[in-house]
């Protein structure tokens, strides 16, 4: 398959090319793809300006035109599937069944808000004062600005985009100069749809100063950012003047509990997926493995022969499970971590090794400290650090020692422990015997640091409306 790569800003639906470009690179081989456009100041503007003129027609859209359009970009999607995920491949490094997997689950939400597009309903309340009736109704926000990470190139634009044009919003999305190549495919994608001018423009240049147009601006009213935590604050921080409606998903610290009464196996396989998956590079992945300690040196014996398995490599091969790490400031950390852990009195008991390029192998660490900073920080690589428990309150305790609550999982088969567990793990999200959670018609999101707002399902559509009630008296 030949790529065919669009590399030019795209303004109230057309291409611009800027003087200076800058350099996208293959994190599997170190080489350049291809050079994308870079937004200064007057292309910042003329994207707020576009998207803020398109928001005042998009807003008296009917809901089926909107759900049309939709639909029209979901069967684009899925008609291009395999290009865009060479491109996710190709510019953030994931494995090509991954990448596949990806581009299904992103277009997943597209299809679902456009669905949701025709029942964003109101309702009529019932007055206390006489002859009078009550309206609510719910309004697009307005003009978003959005910001998304490149560990999901392809969903995480879909999980924002989509459900802010079902609402009515128009969009400025700004990627991550990382993975622009996935973001701008899917523009041309909506141009073929049929998008209106202005209804999403993508641009990308120095994220901080886009970050702070878009958090400032007037015209903007809706900010919605996946990434660091500490971005993160920053962004609320600045939409505070001009008081924006924000949604953010942050980072997690997912804590992946393993009960003595657990399915072994599944409880293995739960945690390749949720551990190894994009080389751990996912807000959602487990970050600590605690295992009850009866069953610890099973668990982890498994474990080990599971991980073995696993094939690092360039991810464009369809036999690779485990690609890159997006850039070598990413490696250095999954390799202080461990580094760190070891010096901590834990063991290296499987891989580990520092590899050529931008790969390291998939790791397990046994007997981790509470003290190691793989307890206390998202590692973002593919290293499973094995912490041993003995009680049930003392393993709540320690999942909830943290500032984050993004994802939590535990495997157990005593339903009451289950319904214990639920109550009291704070985390937005729970994994239950399963170390998947994520689809398109469940509220994705956090508690505590890890963010505040949800993407997707019901909830999603309503993180891009404003209700309104009219009284009205007869
Ligand atoms: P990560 O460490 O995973 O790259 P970041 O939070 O740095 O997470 O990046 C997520 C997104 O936020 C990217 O699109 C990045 O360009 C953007 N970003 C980084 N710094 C800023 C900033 N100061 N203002 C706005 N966006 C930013």
């Amino acid at each position: 398959m030949s790529d065919k790569f669009y590399t030019d800003l795209y303004i109230n639906s057309k291409w611009i090319k800027t003087s200076k470009s800058f350099e996208v690179k293959n994190p599997a081989t170190g080489e350049e793809i291809t050079k994308v456009s870079f937004a200064g100041p007057n292309e910042i503007e003329l994207a707020i300006q576009s998207a803020s003129d398109a928001f005042k027609k998009w807003k008296y859209t009917t809901a089926k035109v909107r759900c049309e359009k939709l639909m029209n970009w979901f069967r684009l999607i899925m008609e291009h599937k395999d290009q865009l995920a060479r491109i996710v491949t190709l510019e953030c490094g994931k494995p090509i069944k991954e990448a596949l997997g990806e581009v299904i689950y992103g277009a997943s939400f597209v299809e679902w808000s456009a669905e949701q597009a025709k029942r964003i309903d109101g309702s009529i309340i019932n007055s206390p004062l006489a002859n009078t009736e009550i309206n609510v109704s719910f309004e697009p926000a307005g003009v978003v600005g959005a910001i998304t990470p490149w560990n999901f190139p392809m969903a995480m634009i879909t999980r924002k985009i989509a459900p802010a044009i079902a609402a009515g919003c128009s969009v400025v999305l700004k990627p991550a100069e990382l993975t622009p190549l996935t973001a701008l495919y899917l523009a041309h994608l909506s141009e073929l749809a049929g998008f209106p001018e202005g209804l999403i423009n993508i641009i990308v240049g120095d994220a901080a100063e886009i970050g702070n147009r878009l958090t400032t601006d007037p015209r903007i009213r809706k900010i919605t950012f996946t990434g660091s935590t500490k971005v993160g604050k920053l962004l609320l921080t600045q939409s505070a003047e001009t008081l924006k409606k924000v949604s953010l998903e942050l980072g997690g610290n997912a804590p992946f509990i393993v009960f003595a009464d657990a399915n072994i196996d599944e409880a293995v396989a739960g945690l390749i997926i949720c551990k190894y998956r994009n080389a751990g590079q996912t807000c959602v992945c487990a970050n600590r493995v605690y295992v009850e300690e009866s069953i610890y040196d099973e668990f982890a014996a498994k474990l080990k022969t599971a991980v073995a398995n696993l094939k690092v490599g360039n991810g464009i091969n369809e036999d690779i499970n485990i690609g890159p790490l997006i850039n070598a400031a990413g490696k250095q950390k999954a390799l202080n971590h461990i580094k760190d852990a070891v010096s901590k009195g834990a063991t290296l008991y499987f891989g580990g090794k520092d590899m050529e390029g931008q790969f390291v192998e998939p790791t397990i660490l046994t007997n981790v400290t509470d003290d190691a900073i793989v307890s206390k920080e998202e590692t973002f690589g593919p290293v499973a650090p094995l912490f041993s428990f003995k009680t049930e309150d003392e393993v709540i305790r320690r999942a909830n020692d943290t500032n984050f609550g993004l994802a939590a999982y535990f495997f157990t088969t005593d339903y009451k422990r289950i319904q214990r567990l639920k109550s009291a793990i704070e985390s937005g999200m729970i994994g239950v015997n399963s170390g998947v959670i994520s689809v398109e018609n469940a509220p994705f999101g956090g508690v505590k640091e890890s963010g505040t707002g949800r993407e997707g399902g019901q909830l999603g559509i309503y993180d891009f409306v404003e209700a309104k009630y009219t009284m009205n008296k007869f």
